[in-house]
């Protein structure tokens, strides 16, 4: 497969470049499945295989072609992606919005310039907004001829209903925990490296490997000291706060749920009260996590959070 596509993706392209061989795509496709399995490069895979003149036997596209040329430029003119836009301070909408849409929808009743397909990813389709997802139904049910639309969701029950039954679904699913340490393995991390990326990816192998390349397995055991020292009392929330929001606090963020899990679940488990307090700084801490994108407000919320960290020290447990 193109660009060595990891094995759980690599079946699936193969049974999607076998139905347009057959016969063609459904119009719209909705491809789910938890992050940190590479949809994204399943629906690069795809777009060229869609575009590409000349794809190879297995359904590679050919890089050379003019409608490959055109892709790679990022200039093909059938080809739209609506995603969630960027706000006047930098960061980025956690929606897509109805405006987005109704933008979209034109694109893909006119003729395409290019003679074939013309493509809209739809990217994240868990996060339209509900008047973005009606305004869409109708083009999702009635599309022109050789038109495809992708849509893309890391959790596929938080699309609309009515969208997600418009569409076909192609689920992405995590490999065996066997499976994933095999490719992790093949890709040049040793056996206990891959088996700590993994379990800090939730079992997923992409993740895992962007985690291990980076330094996050070092990250993880620097969260976990500090965490130790807030709960002792030595280091204060502020300034852990402080230090979090200078560098990867959406991570840091998911190590410390990690940790609280992991520590506090034996003793809560026989203990009702420790465990909703544990369940109650959980649900803070995604909500927290959720709202990072403003750097000032990220600093205070994690202060915040922090301050309320329902501990053990590592040193205790
Ligand atoms: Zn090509």
């Amino acid at each position: 497969m193109s660009e060595a596509l990891p094995p759980w993706l690599g079946e699936i392209a193969l049974a999607l470049d076998q139905r347009l061989r057959s016969g063609g795509l459904p119009h719209a496709l909705l491809i789910a499945g938890p992050r940190g399995l590479g949809k994204r490069r399943l629906v690069d895979w795809l777009v060229a295989r869609v575009l590409c003149m000349a794809p190879g036997p297995d359904g590679t596209a050919c890089g050379r072609c003019r409608e490959c040329i055109l892709r790679l430029a990022g200039t093909h003119p059938d080809l739209w992606r609506t995603e969630p836009q960027e706000r006047a301070d930098g960061g980025r909408r956690q929606e897509i919005l109805i405006d987005q849409i109704r933008e979209l929808i034109p694109h893909l009743a006119a003729a395409g310039q290019r003679g074939g397909h013309c493509l809209a990813i739809v990217d994240p389709a868990d996060r339209l907004t509900p008047s973005a997802a009606n305004a869409f139904l109708k083009t999702l049910e009635e599309p022109a001829p050789r038109r495809l639309l992708i849509l893309v969701a890391d959790e596929v029950e938080r699309v609309p209903a009515t969208v997600r039954s418009r569409c076909t679904r192609i689920e992405v699913r995590t490999p065996s925990p066997a499976h994933a340490l095999s490719w992790l393995e093949e890709q040049g991390l040793d056996g206990e490296s891959a088996r700590k990326a993994l379990e800090l990816a939730d079992g997923q192998p992409l993740r895992a490997l962007e985690l291990a390349r980076g330094d996050a397995l070092a990250l993880s055991a620097a969260v976990a000291s500090e965490l130790s020292e807030l709960a002792r009392g030595t280091l204060s929330a502020a300034a852990l706060a402080r230090d979090w929001v200078a560098d990867r606090p959406e991570l840091r963020m998911r190590l410390a749920e990690r940790f609280a899990w992991r520590w506090l679940r034996p003793r809560a488990l026989t203990d009702p009260a420790l465990f909703s307090k544990l369940e109650a700084w959980l649900a803070e801490a995604e909500r927290v996590r959720q709202e990072l994108s403003t750097p000032l407000r990220a600093e205070f919320l994690i202060a915040g959070v922090l301050a309320r960290w329902p501990g053990p020290s590592i040193l205790d447990r």
